[in-house]
């Protein structure tokens, strides 16, 4: 099949000043675009020809694996955004982060440092293990846990350099720290659920 680039569910500049309207430009039509169109390359005369992306991404490997993981990684990341600021998790989700956690605050700031740890490109995320228990992994380049044994995702931040430089050069931390502030905890809770 042909992958299209899914449309942001928000105008370009929603984000700010989180993610600036050229960071999200670039990150979305430019850098996504790029991982999607390459996919429909590289599965061309493959047995994947006809596979939904996250077939793809589970069964592959080398440049294919790579263009499709950041691509499911990408279509991810942006659909977990609103315009509406300020959004907080409520229910289910803030009940299981309580439990791990002990406060939304605090996992908050492991979040954020377990992602400003990560040596080089990747990705933090908010994942539900075989255990049915939250936690915090990162993931270095493409890597996804998609690939994980009873893994879901449920929330992540994406650490490549192109995802902040424009707006926060060296700062990754103060990039992802931002990002709280558009994070549409709707949209986590129900990939929770
Ligand atoms: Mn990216």
């Amino acid at each position: 099949m042909t992958f299209i680039l899914p449309p942001l569910p928000y105008p370009e500049n929603a984000l700010e000043p989180a993610i600036s309207e050229r960071t999200v430009h670039f990150h979305h039509d430019k850098h996504e675009a790029a991982y999607i169109d390459n996919t429909n390359k590289l599965i061309v005369g493959t047995r994947f020809e006809n596979d939904d992306l996250e077939t793809i991404v589970k069964h592959s490997e080398g440049s294919l694996f790579n263009n499709a993981a950041q691509a499911w990684n990408h279509i991810f990341y942006f659909n977990q955004f609103s315009a509406q600021k300020g959004m907080t998790p409520e229910g289910n989700i803030l009940k299981d982060i309580k439990k791990n956690w002990g406060s939304f605050e605090q996992f908050k700031e492991d979040f954020v440092s377990i992602g400003a740890s990560q040596f080089g490109s990747g990705w933090v995320w908010l994942i539900k293990n075989k255990k049915n228990d939250l936690e915090i992994i990162k993931t270095a380049n493409a890597a996804t846990p998609l690939t994980l044994d009873g893994c879901k995702p449920l929330l992540t931040f994406d650490v490549w350099e192109h995802a902040y430089y424009l707006d926060y050069q060296n700062r990754r931390d103060d990039a992802l720290k931002a990002l709280w502030n558009i994070i549409d905890w709707r949209v986590i809770e129900k990939r929770h659920d």
